[in-house]
């Protein structure tokens, strides 16, 4: 059946792999369609760079490969968005910082490498807040992505995609690319995800090698997939995932057959109904939202139960500890000596061009999470802070383990709002801040959470549900977010107005 560019563009990662599988289309046609529509959306801002040639090769290589009847992989012949925090051999990789401008690395990170040899192209790098340090990509020192989302008011009030991931959440949302990478340190997989009606997934600590991933907060960094649906995510996390000897803290364990093993049947399963994240004055869209989810789940057969994660609000302020101290030891080393920038004042030593190129390249808020970090660590203040937040952060990771001896799965809202205007929030990191209070206590206890669209709010928004289950269980998370996805039959999209 032939298909115009418009329609092969509608199509999601399984849909596009089993087309091309077919003869129904060819991967050419594809990476075509969705090289236009990356070129005709400069207005969101989504990329950083693209790369046209890169999707186009991969194609070519997959319809040839076809054509000689050789076995397919599993993302074969299908484009993606690469967030610009993976290194990418021989183009430019930046974390959206101008310190790492210009920076084309000479290794392909482990995630992406696994992506191409399962047959993925790669439409382009995309942007994100600086160094993944932010909630709504307005860190980014190429400029903020807009999400192609607005309010029903018939304003056009430009809305931020999330972050950290939201040149990724912009893009898949806008037909730009049928999947793209994120990662997630506390919710920038999640938060994007649900900010913009998509789904995305951060598997277990460990799952996908952190090889060639700029690191951020080592202990909690995770790479996940962004999809428009559970089984796509479901796909790509299986050609993510895997151990890798490169990464001392890659599981080495086999990598499941996700996909295969998906069923939205939750007769017998538990959906625990955390207490502590029905807060006071939550916002009432997103409490209905939450309300609808625990009635599909239970129309699968799930059986609901009240849990306690009592240690919840200690969450954000012990992750605001944790992150800029691994963060501020992870960047120092960028030094204007082995990356990208440097700035060498006339005349200057080594300690002056650090500072210059320091100076120069990091953006003000990668420089508060640095300030913040030493602080946390400096010799009178480790035990009051650093020590006091990892010791919350055991009490976090024993609450979800209590809680895992009662339920398989966890259901809570992943953001307290929907999306919020751009410029809304960057003059208070506190209140941008707040916006991952539901996300980042499963990225603190390392647990598998998905977030899943849930429907829109009164303003024409999307809103997110997020599940998150034990260490492991990826497939429990993807099974129940299949059953919420069945139910709440999101198919709503941003109208094109770019
Ligand atoms: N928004 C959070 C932060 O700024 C989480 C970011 C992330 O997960 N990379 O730290």
């Amino acid at each position: 059946m032939p298909m115009d560019a418009n329609s092969l563009t509608e199509l999601g990662v399984k849909a596009i792999r089993d087309g091309v599988a077919a003869g129904d289309f060819t991967a050419r046609e594809v990476a075509e369609a969705f090289n236009a529509n990356v070129a005709a959306a400069s207005a969101l801002n989504a990329f950083i760079v693209a790369t046209p040639d890169h999707a186009l090769a991969a194609a070519d290589a997959v319809d040839a490969a076809r054509a000689a009847g050789e076995a397919l992989g599993t993302m074969a012949g299908v484009p993606i968005g690469m967030k610009d925090l993976f290194a990418t051999r021989g183009v430019q990789t930046t974390a959206a910082s101008h310190i790492l401008e210009g920076f084309e690395p000479e290794y392909e990170s482990t995630v992406s490498a696994n992506l191409w040899k399962a047959g993925a192209g790669m439409l382009g790098k995309l942007n994100l807040d600086q160094f993944a340090m932010g909630s709504s990509n307005e860190t980014s020192y190429f400029g903020n992505v807009i999400s192609p989302w607005r309010r029903n008011d018939g304003g056009n009030a430009a809305l931020a995609p999330g972050g950290s991931s939201g040149g990724s959440s912009a893009a898949v949302s806008a037909r730009l690319a049928p999947a793209a990478t994120g990662t997630d340190t506390g919710g920038s997989i999640r938060q994007p995800a649900a900010f913009t009606g998509i789904s995305g997934i951060k598997p277990t600590y460990g799952r996908c090698s952190r090889w060639g991933i700029v690191a951020f907060a080592s202990s909690l960094d995770q790479a996940g997939p962004m999809a428009r649906d559970v089984t796509d995510c479901a796909i790509m996390l299986e050609a993510m995932a895997g151990f890798d000897p490169k990464d001392a803290t890659s599981l080495d364990l086999p990598v499941p057959q996700w996909e295969a093993g998906l069923n939205p049947d939750m007769r017998g399963k538990k959906i625990g109904i955390p207490r502590e994240y029905r807060m006071d004055g939550m916002d009432e869209d997103v409490a209905k939202s939450w309300d609808d989810g625990i009635a599909w789940l239970k129309d699968a057969g799930a059986e609901i139960v009240d849990v306690s994660l009592p240690h919840t609000k200690y969450a954000l302020p012990a992750y605001y500890i944790v992150a800029p101290a691994e963060a501020s030891s992870n960047l120092a080393r960028y030094d204007g000596v082995r990356y990208g920038l440097r700035d060498l004042p006339d005349g200057a030593g080594l300690q002056d061009m650090y500072a210059a190129t320091r100076a120069a390249g990091f953006g003000d808020e990668v420089k508060r999470r640095i300030i913040i970090g030493t602080y946390v660590l400096s010799a009178g203040f480790y035990d009051a802070y650093y020590n006091q937040a990892q010791k919350v952060r055991t009490l976090i990771a024993q609450d979800f383990a209590k809680a895992f001896e009662q339920v398989d799965v966890i259901l809570a809202p992943t953001c307290p709002t929907a999306a919020f205007g751009l410029g809304d929030k960057t003059s208070d990191p506190l209140s941008m801040y707040l916006n991952d209070v539901f996300a980042v206590p499963a990225s603190l206890a390392g647990l598998p959470a998905m977030s899943v669209p849930a429907g829109l709010n009164r303003e024409g928004l999307p809103l997110g549900l997020q599940l998150i289950g034990r260490p492991f269980d990826e497939q429990g998370v993807l099974n129940a977010g299949l059953a919420l996805e069945a139910r709440a039959g999101f198919d709503a999209k941003p109208e094109r107005w770019w």
